[in-house]
């Protein structure tokens, strides 16, 4: 496609090959966006990325790297990803994520100013909040991040609010629930290494590559004794940053909103509706609590739908294990065999 034929304005995704970054990407490209991608693929997949986006190779600690990819494209918008996302891991090595997740964002924001970009959709976290008070958690509840990965992500969001007050840099700061699912057209979806993730998990225990799900823990204060989490679908989210996208050009304030379905299910309820998608019992032994697990995680995004517009499309937990079971059912090994 022509870098000309883009119309709606050129948006660099950072992080674009991982997970969620890479489903943004396509719904950029099919709203119209000419969309840059620039990932370093320490945990992001190259087959991941569209091949209408344009892929730099680097890394955001990196500011030669930041400079020439601006000084190259003509970027209107960031919508940054870039970051470690591994709660255990973050606990053992919390310097890690402070160098990259904070560190990063802030050679970022640098370059940013420098070079006159002054707008960003940043990827944030349930994670800020911590232990919540109350359920369905609203944006203005206090935010005490009972891990390093979450106090990294309240961390940037706070210097998203300084350097605006300097620089003029407007931000959308988007935290997710729990995302889950794949693309639609089977294409892309999720593929972390290691895997930590409750839904992947339990397909992959469906389709033979691990032997079984394992339930963290089923003494918890809820109807069935297993966590309660609010899932997301992934397109849901990524449509979620192209309105937060458009919010911005349309000169909207910074601001922060939370995504998720507003509905929470515990374990077995997930573990129960992946039998019903995948139409086969799905061996599952039980286990002890894991640390810093809260009990319940559900989400008010009443804010993000009212101001954004956004419109999740997944609201069924079963449409949702579909898309995930078709992904894990056609890529067993993830982008490894593509
Ligand atoms: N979980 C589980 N077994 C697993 C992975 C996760 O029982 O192998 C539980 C976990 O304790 C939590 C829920 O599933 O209650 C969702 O965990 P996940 O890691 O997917 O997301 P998180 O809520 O930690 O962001």
């Amino acid at each position: 496609m022509m870098e000309a034929e883009f119309n709606m304005g050129k948006i660099l995704v950072l992080g674009g090959a991982g997970y969620i970054g890479s489903h943004t990407v396509y719904e950029l490209l099919d709203k119209g966006y000419g969309v840059v991608v620039a990932d370093n693929l320490e945990t992001g997949h190259r087959q991941a990325v569209h091949p209408d986006a344009k892929l730099y190779i680097g890394d955001i600690r990196n500011r030669e790297f930041v400079d020439g990819v601006f000084e190259k494209e003509e970027i209107d918008a960031v919508v940054h990803f870039a970051a470690y996302s591994l709660v255990g891991e973050s606990m053992t090595d919390p310097l890690k994520y402070y160098g990259n997740n904070v560190g990063g964002t802030q050679v970022l924001l640098a370059s940013m100013a420098a070079h006159g970009i002054d707008k960003i959709v940043f990827s944030s976290t349930a994670a800020a909040y911590g232990e919540p008070k109350r359920t369905p958690i609203l944006e203005t509840d206090p935010t005490e991040p009972t891990n390093t990965y979450g106090a990294t992500k309240l961390a940037m969001e706070q210097m998203f609010k300084w350097t605006e007050l300097a620089h003029g840099i407007r931000y959308t700061s988007l935290r997710y629930f729990n995302a889950c699912g794949a693309h639609p057209s089977g294409e892309i979806g999720e593929d972390h290494r290691p895997e930590t993730h409750l839904i992947p998990i339990v397909l992959q225990a469906a389709n033979g590559t691990r032997p079984s799900i394992s339930v963290f823990g089923t003494d918890y204060d809820t109807k069935d004794g297993t966590c309660v989490r609010d899932y997301i679908h992934v397109c849901d989210l990524a449509q979620a940053h192209a309105q937060a996208v458009r919010y911005l050009m349309d000169g909207g304030k910074s601001d922060i909103f939370n995504l998720g379905n507003g509905v929470g299910f515990t374990v077995r309820e997930i573990i129960n509706a992946a039998e019903g998608v995948v139409g086969h019992n799905i061996p599952t032994v039980f286990a002890e609590r894991r640390a810093g697990d809260p009990a319940v995680l559900v989400a008010s995004s009443d804010k993000a739908k009212s101001v954004l517009g956004w419109k999740p499309q997944y609201a069924d937990i079963h449409a949702i294990l579909e898309t995930a079971w078709k992904w894990h059912r056609t890529h067993p090994k993830g982008f490894s065999e593509n």
